[in-house]
């Protein structure tokens, strides 16, 4: 296969970058996840222009210039995923510092871009999408460090999903649920959270999570059918009674959520709200129903 790497294809294996890399030791970089469902047959890559659009405000928060344009890194990743002969794919735009200089001080650093892109199916695992996953609230919080900047995805809040993520594996379950420094449910490692009571949906707001673009098509995905869905301060045992739970992402699309902390959500498996915006999601992102 081949990656997009400061404005070139390059085969795969070529894609290196040196251990001096600036971005490896300090953690300062940006990056996106993207989908794209059946560009083969001719569906667009999802989001496209929202994603690269959130990849420039994560820049501008960091105060990172992309020496490229939005139409540059939006070919750049239609081009990885046509040259790499993929229908679905999972695509990775990153921005990163290079090995120009070294220490915090270094003021010679360039801005380097790659678009990587493979072949990802459901990244909860494919049973999961109906049956559920299993989470558990995190010891670790949720951008405690660096409040002010859940809105940018950058490469450093990621430590952070990490060890929620091991913390969560080890215990045996499927993902974390991280709190915000007040204790309220914030997001997942890498997802938003949702939870269902009486018929209406619920989600944090984005003061510790980030802006999803998963999010926001779920959420006008519901408004459409009609349901209320309200962004609200939520804690730990609102979740424990809710009667449905789910998380959404890029990655994990809409994963039904079936336990939290070994409590049962609702029925233990797939709930009804769940599963119909979970259907509408996959029509939309497949193309079968506009957006
Ligand atoms: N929250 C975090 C921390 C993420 O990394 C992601 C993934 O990008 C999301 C939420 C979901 O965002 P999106 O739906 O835009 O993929």
């Amino acid at each position: 296969g081949v990656i997009w790497y400061d404005g070139k294809m390059v085969p795969w294996r070529e894609a290196n970058t040196h251990v001096l890399t600036h971005t490896l030791h300090y953690g300062m970089g940006v990056f996106e996840g993207v989908r794209a469902y059946h560009a083969a047959q001719g569906t667009a890559i999802f989001r496209l222009k929202e994603h690269t659009q959130r990849l420039f405000r994560s820049a501008q928060i960091l105060n990172m210039p992309i020496p490229y344009s939005a139409e540059e890194l939006n070919q750049a990743q239609a081009a990885a995923v046509r040259e790499n002969g993929l229908d679905s794919a999972y695509i990775r735009p990153m921005c990163f510092y290079g090995s120009e200089g070294m220490g915090l001080r270094a003021d010679n650093l360039k801005v380097h871009v790659i678009v990587a892109a493979w072949e990802w199916g459901a990244y909860l695992g494919a049973e999961n999408m109906t049956r559920g996953i299993r989470i558990r609230t995190s010891s670790y919080t949720r951008h405690h460090v660096n409040a002010v900047m859940c809105r940018a995805k950058a490469n450093g809040n990621y430590m952070n999903s990490m060890m929620a993520l091991q913390e969560a594996l080890a215990c045996g379950c499927d993902e974390a649920l991280l709190l915000d420094a007040q204790g309220f449910v914030a997001e997942g490692s890498g997802e938003n959270f949702f939870m269902v009571q009486d018929g209406v949906i619920y989600t944090p707001s984005l003061t510790s999570a980030l802006d999803g673009i998963t999010r926001r098509t779920v959420i006008q995905l519901a408004d459409e059918c009609g349901y209320t869905v309200k962004e609200k301060t939520i804690t730990r045992d609102e979740v424990y009674v809710a009667d449905e739970a789910f998380f959404t992402g890029t990655a994990a699309e809409v994963t039904p959520i079936r336990e939290l902390d070994g409590r049962k959500i609702g029925s233990g498996s797939r709930g009804p709200i769940t599963e119909q915006l979970q259907s509408l999601y996959f029509d939309v992102v497949k193309g079968k129903t506009a957006h």
